[in-house]
């Protein structure tokens, strides 16, 4: 299998085969994201490579592959046609597929429209992940994410209209000590209008190379300690009232806030109140990323 720049995927993915279709991030101005700033640029491979690689992997694992994964920072953003033709592909070399997934920002599923969409759902590409971050607009226009909050909420619903999965990533923390509580109230509220399949708890670390760590350099963003982290996420647990499925699957995270909504909302709840009680020393402690 041929890979170029960074290959990145969801810890769910972890057995998944990987094959890329994109290159980079054609976005790459998020300010709290190191991945692509160092390139190499966005591009989409050409079709015949994409399908030597899926045969390739046919030949090697064959009847062993169960979910395909393909990275990079937004593959979403490629054209409809060409990656419903992969999709097709994929599932035509491993009709055991179960899953195919890739990465997408609600701008470009924005732009994708609901017929294009469509389209993709029926080809087999089954579940997309976004990195949503907040629903806060002030909070999106500072971490220059290209979207915003009325964008996140159309782009999920068409995402759950064309039968496609829908998993949505939450940065706690990302709203710095100004803008945390509006983070979390307009996080729940933009949740509660798409009610995705998952949601998906990440806690801000500053990364190298990134805008975002400049600006806490420059005493601009001030980083949550943990107790403000559990807070931030109580209130905003306590006001999602969606049916979806919450994960804490990342290292970042303080606790390991896991279950369905709304159902398991009091036990999860409790299980922040109980990390509020601990000393904030028990939590890991404040780091520079550097991947
Ligand atoms: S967070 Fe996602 S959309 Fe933003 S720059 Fe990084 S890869 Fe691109």
């Amino acid at each position: 299998m041929r890979y170029v720049g960074p290959i990145y995927r969801p810890p769910s993915e972890a057995d998944s085969l990987l094959i890329q279709a994109t290159v980079g991030c054609p976005h790459n101005k998020c300010t709290f994201c190191m991945v692509y700033k160092k390139g190499p640029p966005y591009s989409v491979r050409p079709t015949a490579e994409i399908k030597t690689d899926l045969e390739t992997a046919h030949r090697l694992q064959g009847r062993r592959i169960k979910t395909l994964f393909f990275p990079a920072g937004n593959t979403i953003a490629m054209p409809t046609a060409q990656l419903a033709e992969v999709c097709r592909y994929a599932h035509h070399l491993f009709p055991q597929l179960e899953r195919i997934t890739v990465y997408g920002s609600s701008r470009y599923i924005y732009r994708k429209g609901p017929e294009e969409l469509r389209e993709l759902g029926e080809a087999g590409l089954s579940r997309i992940h976004v990195g949503l971050e907040t629903g806060d607009d002030h909070i999106l226009k500072a971490i220059k994410k290209g979207t915003t909050a009325s964008e996140q909420i159309q782009a999920g619903l068409w995402v759950k209209e064309a039968g496609i999965e829908l998993s949505e990533y939450v940065i706690l923390g990302i709203g710095g000590n100004d803008r945390s509580e509006a983070h979390a109230l307009e996080t729940a509220k933009v949740l509660n209008a798409i009610a995705p399949d998952f949601v998906r708890l990440r806690t801000f670390v500053p990364k190298v190379n990134t805008l975002l760590l400049h600006q806490i350099r420059e005493r601009r963003f001030k980083v949550l300690s943990p107790h403000e982290v559990l807070l931030e996420a109580r209130l905003l647990l306590d006001n999602l009232n969606c049916s979806t499925r919450l994960y804490s699957d990342h290292y970042t995270n303080y606790l390991n806030l896991e279950g369905r909504m709304p159902d398991d909302k009091e036990r999860l709840l409790s299980l922040i109140d109980e990390g509020l009680a601990w000393d904030e020393g028990r939590f890991r402690a404040f780091f520079v990323g550097t991947q």
